[in-house]
């Protein structure tokens, strides 16, 4: 299991994968296209098994949540924090932080084709995709992603943050072992119920900070009695506090396209990208995704290929509870295609990526999704119709718990969100920390 999650080269959520959890979502409805998703289940989650493609939200997007204490001056200190970057320093770079951010420098087969296209076609350099500020936005381009990949090695948060913990007399980690419920008391959460390699266990707790990630944040709070009231009546959950669960998610859209540029073995899964005006980012995979999955090792008849992601999409999706029996699945629903104009972009970077690669036009575009999967549980505002908890993350109506994971972002950021969701707990510990 150590060597699926350390190997930053490969994504390990092939079909034989021990460190992923598989859902089912329906990506578009007209038609329908169904499709699986996975999230990392194992210590350090989703961010244990991901492409490494490691970059900050842009200050326009913190700007946008529009939140008293996330401002960029509030969250720049964290991103800095968390990082140690091998390639910039000075103001807008942390060289102390535990996760190690690198780019690859020199560029071989299909990512140095796509580089050049993109070049060709007009587009600039990008030196440092991490270096915006507020007064100074990236322009659109092409530049290598930061990664958290070091010399071939993911540095994922729980190898960065929880193992050099683990000899603290104040920290127990249970592995194997699943929540299945929040305890609540008279408008407390107290406990949570969980089952484990010997059987169920009930842990109690005076401050409780949830952070399963987008799906199973928003089906235990549902399950717990904290979600849209016809929702919880129908899966017969009674309700405790009737809140906006799970029913606008968001996730970056993609659709992908096989290109005839030479895979690339042994190199990051993801190593520059293209931005365009129009909120798009392009993206040379650097082998097929049977490649990059497949643990049996590459798949020679798998072909690289370009991803074209919407960044800033309109289309919102749901999480759905249907069962209080934590071992039901909610029903996920990406909604892709419920906002005609995101569709529109997508097809005119679809055009983009075809000429870039000068890909025959018979070729059609595949929807996929970059599992980017957010939102189920908004931070807001009091007064928010739309927030599920507040801008410390604590659960509105309920004390004693909070949220803090990916769930929480008020918008999608217009890049990978994993290094936004790392910053966000980084801060969010200050609050929990402060109560
Ligand atoms: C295949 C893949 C590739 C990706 N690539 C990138 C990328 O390159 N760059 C990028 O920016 N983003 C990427 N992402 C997205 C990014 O990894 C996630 O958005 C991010 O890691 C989510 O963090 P999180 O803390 O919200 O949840 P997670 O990281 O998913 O963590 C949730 C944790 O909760 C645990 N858990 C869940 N349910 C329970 C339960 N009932 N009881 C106990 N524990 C539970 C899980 O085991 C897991 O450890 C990728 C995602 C996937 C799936």
């Amino acid at each position: 299991m150590h060597g699926q999650i350390t190997d930053g080269l490969r994504l390990p959520i092939g079909a034989a994968s021990s460190v992923v959890r598989r859902y089912s979502t329906t990506l578009t409805d007209t038609p329908v296209r169904h499709a699986q998703i996975v999230r990392g289940a194992v210590v350090g989650g989703s961010g244990a098994i991901n492409g490494g493609y490691f970059c900050r939200a842009l200050p326009s997007d913190i700007s946008g949540w529009g939140l008293d204490g996330w401002s960029w001056d509030d969250v720049l200190p964290h991103f800095i924090d968390i990082e140690n970057d091998l390639d910039f320093d000075g103001p807008l770079h942390g060289s102390h932080g535990p996760i190690t951010v690198r780019r690859v420098a020199e560029f071989d087969g299909c990512t140095a084709s796509f580089v050049d296209a993109a070049q060709q076609a007009g587009y600039g350099w990008i030196d440092d995709l991490n270096g915006s500020t507020p007064d100074w936005a990236l322009p659109a381009g092409v530049g290598a992603l930061p990664l958290n990949i070091d010399r071939g090695t993911r540095v994922g948060p729980g190898r960065a943050f929880l193992q050099p913990a683990s000899s603290r007399p104040n920290l127990t980690v249970l592995t194997d072992t699943r929540v299945r419920r929040i305890r609540m008391e008279g408008g407390r959460a107290v406990g949570a119920d969980c089952v484990g390699a010997t059987g169920a266990i009930v842990l109690t707790a005076d401050r409780i900070v949830l952070c399963t990630g987008a799906i199973a944040t928003a089906q235990l709070l549902m399950i717990s009695g904290l979600g849209p009231a016809p929702v919880l009546r129908a899966a017969g959950v009674p309700v405790l506090v009737d809140l906006p669960v799970g029913t606008a998610t968001m996730d970056h859209p993609e659709w992908v396209l096989p290109v005839s540029w030479p895979p690339t073995q042994g190199v990051p899964p993801l190593e520059a990208v293209l931005t365009t005006p129009d909120g798009l980012e392009i993206r040379p995979y650097t082998a097929g995704f049977g490649a990059m999955t497949d643990s049996r090792g590459g798949d020679p008849t798998d072909r690289p290929h370009l991803g074209v992601a919407l960044m800033r999409p309109r289309s919102r999706g749901r999480i759905t509870l249907v069962s209080a029996d934590p071992d039901v699945a909610p029903v996920i629903e990406h909604r892709y295609d419920s906002a005609a104009a995101d569709v529109e972009v997508l097809r005119s970077g679809f055009q983009l990526a075809r000429e870039l690669a000068r890909e025959s036009t018979r070729l059609d575009a595949s929807w996929a999704t970059s599992q980017h999967l957010c939102g189920s549980a908004r931070m807001g505002s009091d007064g928010d119709p739309a927030a599920v908890v507040d801008n410390r993350c604590r659960v509105f109506g309920v004390d004693g718990l909070w949220v803090v994971d990916g769930s929480i972002l008020p918008a999608i950021t217009s890049r990978g969100p994993h290094a936004t969701i790392v910053m966000a707990g980084h801060r969010a510990a200050e609050f929990i920390a402060a109560r």
